[in-house]
């Protein structure tokens, strides 16, 4: 059986002790079956972790340029084979081809930040209160890291966990989502033909609650770093806080755009159009809120489904669709419940609302683009993550209101601001409670030397991306040289200097 896939542990490409086998399909095309994987348990995480925890005690020791290296390598080798990982993770997950091109290329930027960032892993050395002694502080590594990833950027967001924590010289256990196992071993593939040592990282595939669980919860995994839905977020952090592990955690948005009434509204309407539907609206950073000023409202509602109704929905692999399909039968049903409550609780659907029609549909799992009107803030369909095609719209009578209302849900994580005028941006880039702000672009479109990550309930505060991740990465040791030749006490002989 070529399409096989193994688990990666101590170097080695290996079955799962279960023998047992998950399928991985092509959610625009049920016939067509990208392959096998195994289903690993407790025994191939303690091995994988028995492994990296090995491998740390020289990984650790590796001059940081050197693990640049090897990072810059897998860049190289990530550029050569692009297009190949891009149809892939097209047939893997639905996104469409210039999507999962730009997937590719995040990996790729991160890939080359990494092998810098290793050359300026800075610190601070800091003046002493004491004659004749210098006081320094420098990083170290905390040692296994336990990466949980989703399926919506299989490449970049491994990539933004494992490439900072190798470069601050961790090792890895990783299992990527079970609806993306084939990117995640495309890039585990990679990393070994760069020639990272074995056991530096491995790849365990299976289901979060036989192969996450045990990650969280193995007493040699010193952090976790999770990106995932809020649920399974919180539950990780309350397992693994209880064992006083360092976690990150990047979960839910509920993300939302301001269109104020002297916006340039054609350059609106491109950025809600693709912030909305992009990835099926399976961004964390999706639009799924349209708050829009009443003045332009009707207007802009107009452009926007008259826009929306004409979206190319189909499989990605054909260059001229704009739109694939929902990840699975379960997500999609999750889509169809909150139509069913947008209905029920007064929204006004005005474009979608159900599947295609077509044989050609009859094999993915398709969703219309789905638009909502007169929604009210604070109803089910304005305030819960959907992670699918529908976008609600919410009337608002100014600016003050507009920012009530986007601020007003658990999550933070991106939004935006449509306006000509230069003092209302700037308020709403003090004032929104999220952790990105675009001014007069849409919610998504992250770059990776850039921090990343929301406030509230969509994450435990820390950053993704840019320098700021690196410090997760790492812990800080403070060393103090006193080369004075006798006993100083801090504190209490500063007074005698
Ligand atoms: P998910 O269901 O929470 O799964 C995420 C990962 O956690 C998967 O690898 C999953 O494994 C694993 N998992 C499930 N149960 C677990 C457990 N008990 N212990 C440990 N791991 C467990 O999320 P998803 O459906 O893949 O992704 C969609 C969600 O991710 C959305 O809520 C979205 O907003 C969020 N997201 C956030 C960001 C961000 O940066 N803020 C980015 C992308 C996505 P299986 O696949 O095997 O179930
Ligand atoms: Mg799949």
């Amino acid at each position: 059986m070529s399409n096989a896939y193994k688990n990666f542990i101590a170097g080695q490409w290996q079955d799962a002790a279960s023998g047992e086998r998950f399928d991985n399909i092509n959610p625009a095309d049920h016939s067509d079956q990208i392959g096998t994987f195994p289903k690993s348990d407790q025994r191939e995480v303690d091995a994988a972790v028995t492994a990296a925890r090995q491998a740390y005690k020289s990984w650790r020791l590796t001059p940081a340029p050197v693990r640049g290296d090897f990072l810059k390598k897998v860049g190289d080798i990530m550029v050569a084979r692009k297009e190949e990982i891009a149809k892939l993770m097209t047939r893997e997950m639905g996104k469409v081809l210039k999507e999962t091109r730009g997937d590719t290329q995040e990996g790729i930027d991160t890939a080359y930040y990494a092998a810098s960032e290793t050359r300026r892993l800075f610190s601070h050395t800091a003046p002493s209160e004491l004659p004749n002694k210098m006081n320094i502080s420098f990083r170290m590594p905390v040692g296994v890291a336990g990466i949980i990833t989703p399926w919506n950027f299989p490449m970049a967001i491994p990539t933004w966990k494992i490439f900072p924590a190798l470069a601050c010289g961790n090792t890895v256990v990783f299992k990527p989502a079970s609806d993306t196992p084939a990117t995640a071993t495309v890039l585990v593939e990679i990393l070994a033909e760069a020639g990272i040592p074995a056991g530096v990282v491995n790849l365990v595939h299976g289901s979060g609650s036989k192969v996450g669980n045990p990650i969280v919860e193995h007493k040699d995994v010193n952090l976790i770093s999770f990106t995932g839905s809020s649920s399974i977020g919180k539950d990780i952090q309350a397992r693994a806080g209880a064992m006083l592990k360092r976690v990150s955690l990047e979960l839910g948005g509920k993300n939302g755009v301001i269109i104020m009434d002297d916006a340039d509204l054609e350059l609106a309407l491109d950025g809600v159009l693709w912030g909305a539907f992009g990835t099926t609206g399976q961004r964390c950073t999706a639009t799924s809120r349209v708050i829009l000023h009443d003045k332009i409202h009707d207007k802009f509602v107009d452009m926007l489904v008259k826009r929306a109704e004409k979206l190319k929905v189909g499989n990605g692999l054909d260059e001229s669709i704009e739109m694939g399909p929902c990840i699975n039968e379960g997500q999609r049903g999750v889509v169809e419940e909150y139509v069913e409550i947008g209905k029920k609780q007064g929204a006004k659907l005005v474009c979608g609302g159900k599947r295609p029609e077509g044989s050609q549909y009859a094999k993915g799992t398709f969703y219309l683009p789905t638009i909502f009107t007169e929604v009210k803030p604070m109803s089910r369909l304005e305030q819960e993550e959907i992670f699918g095609p529908v976008l609600s719209v919410i009337r608002v009578r100014n600016f003050d209101e507009a920012i009530t209302v986007l601020n007003d849900t658990v999550y933070g994580l991106s939004s935006s601001i449509y306006t000509r005028n230069v003092n209302q941006a700037f308020k709403a880039i003090r004032d929104i409670e999220c952790g990105i702000t675009y001014v007069n672009g849409p919610t998504i479109g992250a770059e990776a030397h850039m921090p990343f990550g929301g406030m509230k309930e969509t994450g435990n505060g820390h950053r993704e991306g840019g320098w700021q991740v690196y410090e997760f990465y790492s812990e800080t040791k403070t060393v103090y040289v006193d080369f004075s030749g006798k006993l100083q006490k801090a504190q209490i002989d500063t007074e005698q200097v």
